[in-house]
């Protein structure tokens, strides 16, 4: 299983880095595989549905649209990856083309990235009870957790591990945009779940298992300085009263994660 994690997060490295900027080889290689996939549908209708009431309660915070279940000791989490919301991303996608939406959003550096979203097959297997790791590992380029309506969450980086500033100005009104693959995420505060659900709640998980608190807590915005290295702390939650390692989103550089995986980290297959 190590072995399949390297090899997963090695391909990861060459075949997701995110190129926000970078124009497609061939973008209409891309259109073509959009459009000759008509069952695929936006805004959160795929045919997949919650299946397993065994799964633990927290993890029924997921669209309905996502397929979940556990398998052994791990949550299995299947996505196609589409945002539920609207996006300059869904342009010239006729498969979408209600869930466009011009950017309107406030970055006047705003610079649509050729690349356009395009449905996905993740399968995220998460620990059920996450612990922490004895060694701690890096987070991979490409998907490091989810978010609750699905979408990856990607880490603090851009191709070869710069940081994000060109790409930032490509993030649409809702702070994601696709890569090369049109694999849609965030590496930043997903702001239409946070306006929807709220700033101080849960939002995903990443890969370990943790669960991925929004910007805000007691009142407070929650800074870097608050967060260990990992970019969470302990204590108890909502969704957690027990208290648990959670991870909090920030507005600042790393945004979700910092220095790595705080747990031992499930798989993404894609
Ligand atoms: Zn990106
Ligand atoms: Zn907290």
């Amino acid at each position: 299983m190590k072995r399949i994690l390297s090899l997963l997060i090695i391909a990861g490295y060459y075949l997701l880095a995110c190129q926000g900027n970078t124009p497609l080889p061939d973008n209409r290689s891309t259109q073509q595989q959009t459009v000759s996939n008509p069952n695929q549908t936006a805004g959160g209708q795929n045919v997949l549905s919650n299946t397993n009431g065994s799964i633990p309660e927290v993890f029924k915070q997921f669209n309905a649209s996502l397929q979940i279940y556990t398998e052994g000791n791990f949550v299995v989490i299947k996505s196609n990856g589409l945002p539920d919301h609207k996006t300059p991303y869904y342009k010239d996608t006729q498969w979408a083309s209600t869930m466009y939406e011009a950017y309107n959003g406030t970055n006047a550096r705003f610079n649509l990235n050729p690349n356009r979203i395009a449905s996905q097959n993740l399968t995220f297997k998460i620990p059920v009870n996450p612990v922490k790791a004895s060694n701690t590992t890096a987070t991979p380029l490409g998907p490091i957790g989810v978010s609750l309506n699905g979408v990856p969450f990607f880490n603090q980086y851009a191709a070869q591990r710069a940081p994000l500033t060109n790409e930032i100005n490509s993030f649409d009104q809702y702070n994601g945009h696709p890569q090369q693959q049109g694999q849609y995420h965030y590496h930043v505060e997903p702001t239409y779940l946070t306006a929807k659900k709220g700033k101080d709640v849960l939002l995903g998980f990443l890969l370990d298992g943790f669960p991925v608190y929004g910007p805000t807590e007691n009142g407070k915005t929650v800074s870097n300085s608050d967060l260990d290295a990992f970019h969470g702390h302990s204590h108890a939650t909502k969704d957690y009263p027990n208290g648990i390692y959670h991870y909090h989103i920030t507005s600042t550089d790393p945004y979700i994660n910092g220095n790595g995986f705080y747990g031992s980290p499930g798989t993404v297959s894609q």
